[in-house]
């Protein structure tokens, strides 16, 4: 839950979760659908269909005994796999975290950026790693990032190990470590036509492959946008366009076009559910804000 999340926002979604489900067979049990209705407002759900999954494989096989049996749960990276093997069963292995990617260059004065910086910084926390006390030396490290040396305004007189620090001997903390490239936005455009009948709005599972797979949405074309007269085409009588919905999903700004369209009789292919039962179901993000534009912001529009 934590990875890009503060803590403040996540304790309230771990209480929840812990609450229902407290055991990893407990989760192993649950229904996908289930699982992603606790996480709806985390978001990035791909992170909880994969604990889902681990927690199956868990209760079928046992816990892993090593990093590589870590990582080779849905999920599991590097980081969490030295997280979890230091901290939670005590093994002799390190972790880097972008704290300690940010202690290293500035102990070493590293002046590389993004991944090998990490590479580098890997290969650091090995040699230094304190044997026999790897879960306290990870999360001390992991510390020092967070509370001394910050990415602004490191205290580096109060900082424990300053005698041993390059930058600070050198006075080029300021400029390390040295930023990443700029994101480059790629720009997308989706559009998403709501169906409705009789009170009801039509639905589907996002297919296999597909951001969000496996939630709910309103059907949407992500690949090719059609023009309006040939959407009007498609669509046949009865529709109307309702707005737009901007959202972010890594590296790409999405602009969503929102229609509806009124149907005479409920076309197949499509789940049929009444606004009240829309909160009931795993909805994405966007679909979220749509579900809002439909019912609340614009008065209930079926
Ligand atoms: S002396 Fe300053 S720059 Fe060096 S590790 Fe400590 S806080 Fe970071």
């Amino acid at each position: 839950m934590l990875q890009q999340t503060t803590v403040a926002a996540v304790i309230p979604f771990f209480e929840r979760w812990m609450a229902r489900f407290p055991k990893v067979e407990v989760l192993a049990a649950a229904s996908e659908d289930e699982v992603l209705t606790y996480w709806q407002g985390l978001g990035y759900y791909s992170r909880a269909r994969n604990i889902h999954q681990a927690a199956e494989m868990i209760t079928d096989h046992g816990w892993p005994d090593s990093v590589e049996g870590l990582r080779a749960l849905p999920g599991i990276g590097a980081y969490t796999a030295g997280a979890v093997g230091s901290i939670a069963f005590g093994w002799d292995v390190p972790l880097v975290d972008g704290n300690v990617e940010r202690v290293f260059a500035r102990l070493t004065v590293c002046y590389e950026s993004g991944s090998k910086l990490n590479r580098l910084a890997w290969d650091w926390a090995h040699g230094v790693l304190a044997k026999g006390h790897a879960g306290d030396w990870n999360q001390a490290l992991m510390e020092l990032g967070a509370t001394v040396c910050r990415p602004v305004n490191p205290s580096c007189v109060d900082c424990p190990v300053s005698n041993s620090c390059f930058a600070f001997a050198s006075d080029l903390v300021n400029e390390l470590p040295v930023p990443k490239k700029k994101t480059e936005w790629v720009e997308l455009r989706h559009i998403v036509v709501v169906p409705i009948c009789e009170g009801k709005f039509g639905v589907r599972r996002v297919p296999e492959g597909r951001w969000w797979q496996g939630m709910w949405e309103f059907p949407r074309e992500e690949d090719s946008v059609p023009g309006l007269d040939e959407l009007a085409g498609l669509l046949g009588s009865g529709w109307e366009e309702l707005g737009k919905i901007k959202h972010v999903v890594t590296k790409h700004k999405i602009t969503v076009r929102v229609f509806i369209v009124r149907l005479e009789s409920e076309v197949s292919g499509l789940e049929w559910v009444a606004p009240e039962d829309l909160d009931g179901l795993a909805l994405p993000a966007p679909t979220a804000k749509i579900a809002r534009m439909l019912y609340g912001e614009l008065g209930l529009l079926v």
